[in-house]
């Protein structure tokens, strides 16, 4: 999904900026950075120094002259606002970006492009309007405008936590971590109360509500398959040597 990512930077005036962005991206495992007609030099002491080990994405770095170069095949443009628009345009926190980015980056030929603005005027409303959607990080209304290389950090870092949640998801999936399902709890309570009537913990017919407080504990936890096994085991062992201790 990262690598479907592109960090589009449009008219960038300061050479520690596009630096400071490239060590954003690659902190946040992104790689693909564009450079729509930029106002200084690319490869200077000051990039490098900010990329701080991160120049290599400053040498693969694209320069196009225009968004529409840059952006040509990408299946959604999204472009980064500090400020409201006199023209409303939908509107997104970079959180809902990322939540819209796993399926958005599904098909193979999908590539997104997020699209940043100048450092002294930001995007025009020409460009803006080249985009799906704009996102804005909810800063203090008085003081909206952040850092270039800040602003790509926090998006960066919701691209990286969106990727991760599915990492985490796909592997629980594959994995010991999976849920236990419905029929497996079933079996489970079926089984415990099984043997809390055999050691004479449980009397059926006094219940005292037992058995719908074990549930309620059991299901507050969620278990895994792999727990819900460690539990029948305890189950069978306990029948074991209550049957063993039979007169
Ligand atoms: N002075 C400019 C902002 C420049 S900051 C203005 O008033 O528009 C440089 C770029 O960082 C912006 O074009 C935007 O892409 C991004 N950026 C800065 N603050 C942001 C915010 N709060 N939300 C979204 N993007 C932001």
């Amino acid at each position: 999904m990262l690598e479907r990512i592109r960090i589009v930077l449009i008219g960038t005036s300061h050479p520690g900026n596009i630096g400071g962005v490239a060590r954003a991206m690659h902190n946040m495992g992104l790689a693909d950075l564009a450079l729509v007609a930029p106002r200084c030099e690319v490869i200077t002491q000051d990039s490098i120094s900010r990329a701080s080990g991160a120049d290599h994405l400053l040498h693969q770095a694209k320069v196009h002259a225009s968004l529409e170069d840059a952006v040509a095949d990408c299946t959604l443009a999204v472009g980064a606002s500090a400020r409201s628009r006199t023209l409303p345009w939908p509107m997104i926190s970079p959180r809902e970006l990322a939540e819209r980015l796993p399926s958005e980056c599904q098909p193979d030929n999908a590539r997104v492009a997020l699209v940043f603005g100048r450092e002294d005027s930001g995007l025009t409303n020409a460009e803006l309007q080249r985009c799906h959607a704009h996102v804005h990080i909810p800063t203090n209304a008085d003081f909206s405008s952040l850092n270039l290389a800040a602003a790509v950090q926090v998006i960066a870092y919701e691209c990286r936590m969106a990727w991760l949640t599915q990492q985490d998801s796909a592997t629980a999936e594959e994995t010991d971590d999976a849920l236990a399902t419905h029929a497996e709890l079933e079996r489970y309570f079926e089984h415990l109360e099984r043997t809390l009537i055999a050691i004479e913990f449980h009397d059926p017919a006094q219940p005292r509500q037992l058995m719908a407080r074990l549930r309620r504990l059991y299901l507050r936890s969620r278990p895994e398959k792999m727990e819900m096994n460690i539990l029948r085991g305890i189950l069978s062992a306990t029948e074991k040597a209550a049957d063993q201790r039979q007169p």
